[in-house]
């Protein structure tokens, strides 16, 4: 049976977009391959209500919520493809089944790639982390380390410097220019150049950041800007435009979250440049109301 919608991404910004798209009785099919952004970390933070909860726990209740919706499916795998037009699309999962719909929701999030440095993936939501406001506050205070990776990691520093006693590791980026250091001595971070081989020690224990140099600094946490990229190539595949953010690439979208293309929408992190639950799930109603306003003035919103 064609469906109204398919959610590509059971994450936050697809299972709200779900539940507009549910409570307003349209038949919605949600692939999800089950691997959010977050999956590394064992809480998440910051988040009305469920401040502290782990967030496989929140998806799963909000999964098990909209399993009561009648006109909700929810399909476990891969969306490998998608093609077609405005009200006429397929979407093919990794299993091999098609299904066909009329609009299509990209919700599929984005992947952090870090710098190749061993010993920081096992450490990544644990004790390597992106966001001082979503983990910042557990951390306690005490000596934090920012590796930079890129210019903006001087500022990353200076913020990351309200919890803790911050070290900024240079990492090979070019020495900052006088008002970068002067905010930075107001702040007091350290800078500490040289290359940053290595990250020693358990990944839930402080962390030993070795050096070219044969030192090593110790620090209970460490923050560090990722590169973010779009997940798979769904929304090149279908034609829809992308614009570049501080944070690389994401699916360019209107208001109502509609991409260039008639007939599919972005929300989340895939599509917006600083990316959380609370605005993730806030993209996913608002391309909730796109999708379904579109389905009766195709016009507007596509
Ligand atoms: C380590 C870490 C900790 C974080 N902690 C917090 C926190 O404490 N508080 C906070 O507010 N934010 C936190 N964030 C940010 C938060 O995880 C993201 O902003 C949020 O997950 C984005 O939601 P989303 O729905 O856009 O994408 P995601 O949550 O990443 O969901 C995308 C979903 O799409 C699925 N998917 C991808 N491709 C396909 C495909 N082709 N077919 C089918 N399914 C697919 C994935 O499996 C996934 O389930 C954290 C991020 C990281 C990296």
């Amino acid at each position: 049976m064609q469906q109204d919608a398919i959610i590509i991404g059971g994450g936050f910004a697809g299972l709200s977009a779900a539940y507009i798209l549910g409570r307003a009785r349209r038949h919605v099919t949600i692939i999800d391959s089950g691997t959010p952004r977050n999956r590394f970390a064992a809480h998440a933070h910051g988040v009305l209500g469920h401040d502290g909860k782990s967030g496989a726990a929140i998806l799963a209740e909000a999964r098990a919520q909209l399993s009561a919706y009648p006109t909700v499916t929810f399909l476990r795998g891969e969306a490998d493809s998608a093609e077609g037009t405005l009200d006429d699309f397929d979407v093919r999962t990794d299993s091999g089944e098609v299904v066909a719909t009329r609009r299509i929701l990209l919700a599929s999030g984005v992947e952090d790639r870090l710098p190749d440095i061993p010993g920081l993936q096992e450490r990544w939501g644990q004790t390597a982390l992106h966001c001082p406001y979503c983990h910042g506050y557990e951390i306690g205070g005490g000596p934090i380390g920012v590796i930079a990776t890129q210019p903006m990691s001087a500022h990353q520093a200076a913020v990351v410097a309200d919890w803790g006693d911050v070290t900024l590791f240079t990492n090979g980026m070019p020495e900052p220019d006088e008002a970068t250091l002067d905010l930075l001595a107001q702040r007091s971070v350290r800078l500490q150049p040289g290359t940053v081989i290595a990250i020693d020690g358990a990944p839930d224990a402080p962390a030993q950041v070795r050096l070219a140099n044969g030192t090593s600094v110790e620090v209970k946490a460490l923050f560090i800007a990722p590169e973010l990229h779009i997940r798979g190539t769904l929304a090149q595949d279908l034609g829809c435009a992308l614009d570049d953010s501080p944070a690389g690439k994401i699916i360019a979208t209107n208001a109502m979250k509609a991409t260039t293309v008639a007939g599919v929408f972005a929300a989340g992190d895939n599509a917006r440049a600083f990316g959380n639950i609370t605005l993730s799930s806030a993209d996913g109603v608002m391309a909730g109301l796109g999708v379904h306003q579109s389905l009766m003035f195709p016009v507007a919103h596509s």
